[in-house]
């Protein structure tokens, strides 16, 4: 296709319009009863068993349904994409629920100190922090964070702590990789990058730099261009999927298949130990250098975080 599509032509409907459709009881009803049925449900069918008793007012609530968020074809209706994410918001309880869970400790080591991992949960965000030292970071975020992270309240059901943790650093994983390939995973938006670089980084007593409150001296930040969605993470992250960094972790013995998140105790010295360099400015090139006992692996960036050389050193 040779010219894009705009916004326009994708019939939007406003967010006013939207949720004044979805703000009544049996519209909902309808859309749960189509997802609980899985398959195409005539009028009747889902009158009897949405509103029984509304047989007149029925047929409109479908009508202001039919389009955005449900369709009619000639076996029933059915669920359409838009109309699934509003259930899904609903099972998740990103919408129905608030659930919040005071700090309190974990198994779960700090990867910069063999402290345990606090673990708190408020505004559908998870958040592990570490009392002992600077953690990941403290921008935006409480002192000593190493995850904060928004997790549907569905997520924290029937697991513990350690299962919560390790569900979020799997969903961390699966939101991180299409965000630095330039897509959105909340909506499938253009995704836009800009680097935060510390001009004066140095580590206090606690391995946090007092001049950017991070540990590291390069950020990257990405940010949906349609539903602002945004993540931000050490740029060394974007270079631990390359087959270059994955094969010298796993010769090395770091064997995570996604290394993101799952960077374990044992790794913590490597992963204290990666450091970012800015070989060029306007436009960007980055290395990142990995290094394990006796040599270092150092990968080149450019701007898109694309690896464009790589380069292995004996120490
Ligand atoms: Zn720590
Ligand atoms: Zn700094
Ligand atoms: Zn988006």
């Amino acid at each position: 296709m040779d010219v894009p599509v705009t916004a326009a032509e994708l019939d939007e409907i406003t967010a006013e319009k939207a949720f004044s459709i979805l703000g009544n009881e049996t519209r909902i009803a309808v859309l749960q009863e189509l997802w609980r049925a899985d398959e195409p449900c005539s009028f009747s069918e889902l009158q009897k068993t949405v509103a029984p008793d509304d047989r007149g007012n029925f047929s409109y609530h479908l009508g202001k349904l039919a389009g955005h968020f449900i369709r009619k074809t000639d076996e029933g209706y059915s669920l359409r994409f838009a109309g699934e994410q509003v259930v899904r918001a609903v099972l998740t309880g990103t919408i129905t629920s608030d659930p919040t869970m005071s700090s309190d400790e974990t198994n779960q080591e700090c990867l910069y100190c063999n402290t345990q991992l606090q673990m708190s949960y408020e505004e559908e965000t998870l958040n592990l922090r570490c009392e002992n030292c600077a953690g990941l970071t403290a921008r935006d975020v409480p002192h000593g964070t190493t995850m904060n992270f928004e997790f549907p309240p569905a997520g924290l059901l029937g697991r513990d702590y350690e299962e919560i943790i390790y569900a979020a650093d799997v969903l961390y994983d699966s939101k991180i990789s299409p965000m630095i390939k330039g897509i959105c995973p909340e909506c499938t938006g253009q995704v836009s990058r800009t680097f935060t670089i510390c001009s004066e980084h140095e580590h206090d007593d606690d391995g946090g730099c007092p001049n950017c409150e991070t540990r590291y001296e390069h950020w990257g930040t990405f940010q949906c261009d349609d539903c602002r969605y945004s993540r931000s993470f050490p740029l060394w992250y974007a270079a631990l999927n390359h087959p270059a960094a994955t094969a010298f972790l796993y010769t090395n013995g770091h064997n995570e298949k996604v290394p993101f998140r799952k960077v374990t105790w044992d790794n913590r010295q490597f992963v204290q130990d990666i450091t970012g360099t800015t070989l060029q400015e306007d436009p960007y090139k980055f290395r990142i250098t990995f290094p394990v006992e006796d040599e270092r692996l150092q990968l080149t960036l450019d701007d898109e975080l694309d690896v464009i050389a790589v380069e292995k050193v004996k120490k």
